[in-house]
This record gives C-alpha cells, sequence and structure tokens, in this order.
C-alpha cells in the first residue's frame, strides 16, 4: 500500500529517491533549494517599522518631533527634526549607515546571507566588491552578536566543546611579526596530536528549545573558568545540564544551580538523558563551516553566530530575513572596515 502512495505522490516519489542519496548530497540539496528560494522584503519599509515602531523619532537628539523632508537621488525618504534642526535617513545610526548602495542591494545581499553563499557568490549577485561584501558580512554578524548576548538556555541543556584549528588566514601582519608561524594549508586538521594550543576550545550548548549558543572560550584544552566565562548568564538556573565526564562542568554547574548529568566515555545515555543533541549541532556546524574553506579565528564568533542563525535557532526559524533585518536595524552601531581589522586575532573570554 505504502509503495502504491509513493508511486501515485510525485513527491513522495522524489523524496524517496533523495533519501537514498548520501547524506552529503541530501545537505548540498537542501542548500541549493534555499538559495533559489529567494524571499523579498521591502528593506526601507522593515527599517521604517523597526526605527519608528513609537513613532518617528530623531536619532540624534530624540526629539520626536519630525518631519519629512525630500527624498535623496536613490528615491529614499529624508527627515528633518524640528528640535535639533540635523536632518536623517532612516538608516541613521544603523549598520546600513553610509554604505552608499540602496536597500535593495542590501536586501539581496540579506538574502545571500540567509543561504549562506560565498564572498565571490555574494558580489556578483549584489554588484559590491569583494570588500565591500567582507565588511557587510561582519557588520551584519557583528549587530546579531551583539543582540544575541541575551539568549538565555531552559529545560534540558547539552554541552560539548568543540575544538577548531587557529587560523590567521587573510591576516598579513602577523605572518610579518611572527615570520616563525606558516599560514596553515586551507582546512587541514591541526596537524599535532592531542588538544594542542594550536586549537581553539568553542564551549556549545543546545537546549530542547532550540536556543544555542556558542563561542570561543580560550587555546587549548578546556577548563572550568572558559565553561564558567562561556555559559554565564546563558545558562538558566536549575535547568540541566548534560555533559560528556569532562570535570570542567562541575564548578559551573555547582555556582550556577545547576542538575549536572555527565554521561562517560562509553555510555550513551543516562537515566534518559544523552548529548546526542549537541553531538547534531557539531556535525552541522561542521558542514556549514567547510563551504568556507577555513576561517580566520579572528571572525569566527561571527560565523558561529550566523550558522545559529541561518541554520539552528527555531527563533529564527519562521522568518529568517526579516529576523536577522531586525537585528541587524535595532542594534546602534556603526561598523567599519578599519575597526574590523582592528579586533583580536584570537579573541578568548578573558
Ligand atoms: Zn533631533
Amino acid at each position: 500500500m505504502k509503495e502504491q502512495e509513493q508511486n501515485q505522490d510525485p513527491i513522495q516519489s522524489i523524496l524517496a529517491e533523495i533519501r537514498q542519496l548520501p547524506l552529503q548530497d541530501q545537505a548540498r540539496l537542501k542548500d541549493e533549494l534555499y538559495a533559489s528560494n529567494e524571499t523579498s522584503v521591502d528593506l526601507d519599509a522593515v527599517l521604517t517599522s523597526t526605527k519608528f515602531s513609537q513613532g518617528r523619532r530623531c536619532p540624534h537628539c530624540g526629539g520626536d518631533h519630525v518631519h519629512k523632508n525630500g527624498h535623496r537621488k536613490d528615491g529614499s525618504q529624508k527627515y528633518r527634526c524640528v528640535k535639533c534642526g540635523k536632518n536623517f535617513m532612516i538608516t541613521t545610526n544603523t549598520i546600513f549607515q553610509g554604505t552608499r548602495k540602496s536597500l535593495s542591494t542590501w536586501n539581496k545581499y540579506l538574502n545571500c546571507m540567509e543561504a549562506a553563499k560565498s564572498l565571490k557568490e555574494t558580489e556578483q549577485e549584489c554588484d559590491i566588491s569583494h570588500g565591500t561584501a567582507f565588511t557587510w558580512r561582519h557588520k551584519l554578524l557583528d549587530a546579531m552578536r551583539k543582540s544575541g548576548d541575551d539568549i538565555k538556555l531552559v529545560g534540558i541543556v547539552e554541552a560539548d566543546e568543540k575544538y577548531m584549528p587557529i587560523s590567521y588566514k587573510g591576516n598579513a601582519r602577523h605572518f610579518q611579526e611572527n615570520n616563525d608561524r606558516r599560514p596553515r594549508k586551507r582546512g587541514s586538521e591541526a596537524v599535532k596530536q592531542g588538544l594542542s594550543n594550536d586549537l581553539v576550545c568553542v564551549p556549545c550548548a543546545v537546549d530542547n528549545a532550540g536556543h544555542c549558543s556558542a563561542q570561543i572560550a580560550k587555546t587549548g584544552k578546556c577548563s572550568s573558568k572558559a565553561i564558567s566565562k562561556a555559559f554565564e548568564g546563558k545558562i538558566v538556573p536549575q535547568a540541566v545540564l548534560c555533559s560528556d565526564g569532562d570535570k570542567s562542568y562541575k564548578s559551573f554547574a555547582k555556582v550556577n544551580d545547576n542538575i549536572l548529568v555527565q554521561i562517560k566515555a562509553g555510555k550513551k545515555s543516562i537515566k534518559g538523558y544523552n548529548i546526542q543533541r549537541v553531538n547534531n549541532y557539531h556535525s552541522q556546524l561542521e558542514t556549514f563551516m567547510r563551504r568556507f574553506n577555513g576561517v580566520s579565528s579572528k571572525y569566527l564568533n561571527n560565523y558561529l553566530i550566523w550558522h545559529n542563525a541561518i541554520k539552528y535557532c527555531k527563533k529564527y526559524a519562521q522568518n529568517r530575513i526579516k529576523l536577522m533585518l531586525d537585528t541587524a536595524s535595532s542594534a546602534q552601531m556603526k561598523v567599519c572596515a578599519s575597526t574590523l581589522s582592528k579586533r583580536a586575532e584570537i579573541p578568548i573570554l578573558a
């Protein structure tokens, strides 16, 4: 009967064929489908509704007596504040300010971000330079990272560290100053055995409500301090915290008042608890990172946020572009190319 149904329903028979593909191809197919299904968002309208949700306000002085004041050449609305006399745009004091590109270009750009396209593909689709594609990527992700700070993991939380090779990719000054260290070949694994200082430790946590958290804590092996710094304020007290047998989790769980369930090596679960969800998170993350051929440690935290937003967080699942946009436009921040390159080579948690 089941087979008959499959024969009648073309979707079912396509799905049956897809299920026979290797997992990697299935993932690729999903990405391709995502990429072809572009959503159109009126960036101007979304920005206006976010910025003026409490009525029109001047971004310079906060004054609420604001007039429309003509349009720019590209058609975007200008405003003038009666109180301070300054002009502004809907993009003033947002990451979209001063980008000298139309909002429709940003719209295309957000579609590329949602589909996790490479810089090269993004440059072509949005007709922007390589440098712009790169700077915008990190402007957006910086803003998302800033607003991601209030994510709270609740209920049953599974945690485990992910180790990733340190990379100074694209960081010419580092190689000049430290001529003993050659750039690592693209995507290659750290060569030393065990958990050497050539790796960054990224404590990751996921809960059963679809929240997740991941950021660089330190270089080399995990420690109690690293776990505490990474999860402080992120995992709520009284949540059940499941981890492997690593003792680094003990002091955090005690101080943060979590019920710690440790699944020792060789065991799959204890009392129905396991760390399968965080293991799946790790493999998803690996698949996502593979497309970038190695990411500089300097920017790794941004890629983690990116992955979480478009591949994992349930919060973003409904309308990723709108949420990326809301997040980006509500963050009061300007990011420019010169400050991007000045960030720490390996942003460890102090
Ligand atoms: Zn004003």
